[in-house]
């Protein structure tokens, strides 16, 4: 592979292309250009494209997934984004549900000199403001397939470890709550209804919140060892 910067068009595909597939399943056409908000006749020829570039590969009747090549450029962008709005947060004193939009912008025009000299002014941090695993400077990333609050079954004890950034009213809504990274959850063993899910936040004695499920599908749990 050649050294020529990429375009911002092309890394926004390999980032959205590596977010469709985290689950390990190849990404559609179609859920391609609903992640990159156009038509998905346009999503065909840039997938040739990279194809041709050996940036992924098309799976028939699957979709299509990064190749190696093109899954270490995904990461590259994303320690970058994810870099920027930790800065952003800590450094600038920016509001967590109005860096996602700046970062998006600014990932493309950063060099890596500056995205690490922010890394080392933060601390080298491991996780972004959302809570989202920032890879490392030799592309290595936490797994991160996890289930969401909406999938919880009553009863649960669970911690929240990340949430969706693209939504600022969605993220202003979980702050409101409480339900922000590192926090304990119980899930309630009655439920409100069903669209939605009863959750005692910060422990026993913590606040009874009920979150529609379009939010509780935006935020990321992993079981809680510490109580129950
Ligand atoms: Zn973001």
């Amino acid at each position: 592979m050649n050294q020529r910067p990429l375009s911002r068009s092309v890394e926004d595909y390999l980032k959205a292309i590596y977010g469709l597939s985290e689950g390990g399943s190849p990404a559609s056409t179609s859920s391609i250009a609903e992640a990159l908000d156009i038509q998905p006749a346009s999503v065909t020829g840039m997938v040739k494209r990279l194809a041709e570039e050996g940036l992924l590969e098309h799976l028939p009747y699957r979709g299509v997934q990064l190749t190696e090549p093109g899954q270490r450029e995904a990461l590259r962008v994303l320690r970058r984004h994810r870099i920027l709005e930790t800065y952003l947060c800590e450094k600038l004193a920016f509001p967590w549900d109005d860096v996602h939009g700046e970062a998006e912008s600014l990932e493309h025009a950063a060099s890596d000199a500056l995205i690490e000299r922010m890394s080392a002014a933060l601390g080298y941090p491991s996780h972004d403001p959302h809570g989202a695993p920032i890879p490392t400077r030799s592309g290595e990333i936490e797994p991160t397939d996890m289930k969401t609050l909406a999938d919880a079954v009553p009863g649960a004890y669970l911690r929240i470890r990340a949430v969706r950034d693209e939504e600022a009213e969605g993220l202003r809504s979980m702050a409101a709550g409480g339900l922000v990274p590192g926090v304990a959850v119980r899930v309630n063993e009655g439920q409100p209804t069903e669209d939605a899910v009863g959750v005692t936040v910060g422990g026993a004695l913590g606040e009874v919140v009920t979150v529609q499920h379009d939010l509780a599908r935006r935020i990321f749990v992993v079981p809680d060892e510490t109580q129950s």
